[in-house]
């Protein structure tokens, strides 16, 4: 376990870990790059660098041992949307009155603090950079050289942002603040010119598919070419996709394209949600099937734009054209839009199958009015 882990961006990489070397790791870092680029990765790699507690050296830059009890409870973070759903679920256990007070944070280390978007509204929250603002300045690291303050998402409320915008301005001593986002444009420029940003790239498909070649060997040329495309330069997405999975829930998210598209008599979707309506793998079931249609409508949007050389299904070129006949950006946008509905009722808790079969009438019906 260390560095040697972290795929991708030598030289981003090399440069945070030269600051650690020197002793300057920045108060305040913005690491920016596409979802699944190791942005949050990354973010946890270096706060068990900074804090081992039998730190190695390799490539003569400092390292992690992996094992120490700094770097196993920092570790434990690494489950980013396991960690958050539980947290979620602990607040749903709540009085309503405590609820509305509780933000959701991660803390698998004391001295850690991750801030991931506050659900429904997935933004930050004024709470949360509080919570943030209190260990910074109030608590000194109690078992670590520094603490460190993550932050998955550049979506802040304004209060929050302002809020925010005060620590950096007078960045205690042994705090890191790290901001993870996908377009540092969307932080604050006062908080971008306070902050070091360091870019990572997502790995062109074909590198994924070489280091497939190397780490799946059991993959066939043609199952790395669309493992390679899903997981749009996401490596960690790219070594560990389960394509027999995908490949189930594609066929059944088609059924469900094709009957909101153009077949009336619902009975085929119905026979296709079925089996998610109970089940104690039905949460995952469903969210894979939601994840297969996303890809499937970005596809259609794809060749809809004439640009079918991207569609991430490149497995199923001509089947993408037949559904895309007479399609309009308008609709696929409505379509993208009735997925990101789903996908929050599922959040609120709505029975699951219910939420999927509102979807596929509201997808029929926008499909009617064109
Ligand atoms: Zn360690």
């Amino acid at each position: 376990m260390g560095f040697q882990d972290f795929l991708g961006n030598p030289a981003t990489v090399t440069r945070l870990r030269e600051s650690i070397a020197v002793e300057r790791f920045p108060h305040s870092l913005i690491l920016a790059g596409p979802k699944g680029a190791g942005k949050y990765t990354l973010a946890l790699m270096l706060a068990r660098a900074v804090n081992c507690l039998h730190p190695t050296q390799s490539d003569g830059l400092p390292d992690f041992c992996g094992e120490c009890r700094n770097c196993a409870r920092i570790g434990d973070a690494a489950n980013l949307e396991e960690r958050v759903a539980e947290a979620v679920a602990a607040r749903e256990d709540l009085r309503d009155v405590d609820k509305r007070e509780t933000r959701i944070l991660i803390q698998t280390h004391p001295d850690v603090l991750i801030v991931p978007p506050d659900p429904p509204q997935l933004m930050i929250k004024l709470g949360q950079v509080r919570q943030v603002i209190h260990v910074a300045y109030y608590r000194p690291p109690a078992e670590s050289k520094r603490s460190f303050s993550i932050f998955t998402s550049s979506a802040f409320m304004k209060e929050a942002a302002n809020s925010l915008l005060k620590v950096l301005e007078e960045p205690p001593e042994h705090t890191s603040l790290i901001l993870l986002t996908e377009n540092p444009q969307e932080l604050l420029p006062t908080i971008r010119s306070r902050a070091v940003v360091h870019r990572l790239g997502a790995l062109p498909s074909t590198e994924l598919e070489t280091l497939l070649a190397k780490r799946r060997p059991e993959l066939s040329a043609k199952d790395r070419a669309l493992a390679a495309r899903l997981a749009e330069g996401a490596v960690g997405r790219a070594l560990t996709l389960d394509l027999g999975v995908y490949m189930a829930s594609r066929q059944d998210a088609l059924v469900v394209l094709r009957t909101a598209l153009r077949e009336p008599d619902y009975s085929q979707l119905f026979h296709a949600t079925e089996s998610y309506r109970a089940g104690a793998d039905g949460q995952e079931k469903t969210a894979n099937l939601l994840r297969a249609l996303s890809s499937l409508v970005e596809d259609l949007l794809l060749v809809v734009a004439g640009t079918p050389g991207l569609v991430r299904n490149v497995d199923m070129g001509a089947e993408l054209e037949r559904l895309a006949q007479g399609l309009t950006v308008d609709w696929i946008d409505g379509a993208a839009r009735a997925l990101v509905q789903v996908e929050q009722g599922m959040r609120r808790n709505l029975l699951r199958s219910l939420s999927l079969d509102a979807m596929a009438v509201s997808l029929g019906e926008q499909g009617q009015r064109l």
